[in-house]
C-alpha cells in the first residue's frame, strides 16, 4: 500500500484511477492542474506521483521539471500519445515510468509497485531473507544479528542468491554472475563454495535452513519457514 498522488485533469478518468488504486488498498490523493499537484507533491509527500501529461496550465513535462527540482518522490507519467520521442523525452526529464492511456488501472498498479520497489532498492541495496541480511556497499551479512565471516567468494555467492530469494539459481548463472566464468567451469566448484557456505549458516544439505538444492537444476535461497 502506497500513499499516490494522481495529477489529472479529466475528472472521469480522475475518479476511475482514484476508485481502482483505492480498491486496491492505496491511499490517494489528486489534484487537477499541475501546480494543484507540485502543491499536494509536497505537503502530502506522496509516495509515488501519477501524472497526466496534457494539463490545463502546464505541460506535464515542465511541471515534472519543477517537481524534480523539490522532490525525488517516482513518477509514472501518463500519456495519451504512444509516441517514442515523447516517451524518452519525459524519461530523460526525469520520470521513472509511464502508462499510455487508455490503461487498465491493474496496469497501472503494476507499474506504481515496480517503482517503488526500485526506490526502495536505490535506497538501501542491503538484501533481507528472514535472519539474514547482506549489505553489498559494506560486504557484510549478519546471520541472526551475528556477523557472518565470509570470504569474497562465499559473500558474492551469498548476495547473488539472497538477491533472488526464492528462486532457483542454476550453477552456470552463478559460474557466469559470481565466478566470471561464461564458458565453462565445473558445477563442483559451486558445490564446494556452498558447502561452505552452509556451514557457516550452521546448516546441511540433509537439513538446509537458507539453501535448497535443487536437484540437476541448481540452488534456491529461502527464509525458513518458522
Ligand atoms: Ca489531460
Amino acid at each position: 500500500m502506497a500513499q499516490v498522488l494522481v495529477v489529472e485533469d479529466d475528472a472521469t478518468i480522475r475518479s476511475s484511477i482514484i476508485r481502482g488504486l483505492t480498491d486496491r488498498g492505496h491511499a490517494v490523493v489528486s489534484a487537477p492542474t499541475a501546480m494543484a499537484g507540485l502543491e499536494q507533491a509536497v505537503s502530502a509527500r506522496p509516495d509515488v506521483v501519477v501524472l497526466d501529461l496534457g494539463l490545463p496550465d502546464l505541460d506535464g513535462r515542465a511541471m515534472l521539471r519543477m517537481l524534480r527540482g523539490v522532490s525525488d518522490v517516482p513518477v509514472v507519467v501518463a500519456t495519451a500519445r504512444d509516441d517514442e520521442a515523447e516517451i524518452v523525452a519525459v524519461l530523460d526529464a526525469g520520470a521513472d515510468d509511464y502508462v499510455v492511456k487508455p490503461f487498465g488501472v491493474a496496469q497501472l498498479d503494476a507499474r506504481i509497485r515496480a517503482v517503488l520497489r526500485r526506490s526502495a532498492e536505490d535506497k538501501d541495496p542491503t538484501v533481507v531473507a528472514g535472519g539474514l541480511t547482506v549489505d553489498p556497499r559494506t560486504r557484510r551479512a549478519t546471520l541472526d544479528g551475528r556477523p557472518l565471516e565470509l570470504t569474497p567468494r562465499e559473500f558474492d555467492l551469498l548476495h547473488h542468491l539472497a538477491a533472488r530469494a526464492g528462486e532457483v539459481v542454476s550453477k552456470r548463472e552463478l559460474l557466469t554472475e559470481v565466478w566470471q566464468l561464461p564458458y565453462g567451469g565445473a558445477d563442483k566448484t559451486v558445490d564446494v563454495h556452498l558447502s561452505w557456505l552452509r556451514r557457516k549458516l550452521g546448516e546441511t544439505a540433509q537439513a538446509p535452513r537458507y539453501l535448497h538444492a535443487v536437484r540437476g537444476v541448481g540452488v534456491r535461497l529461502a527464509a525458513p519457514v518458522s
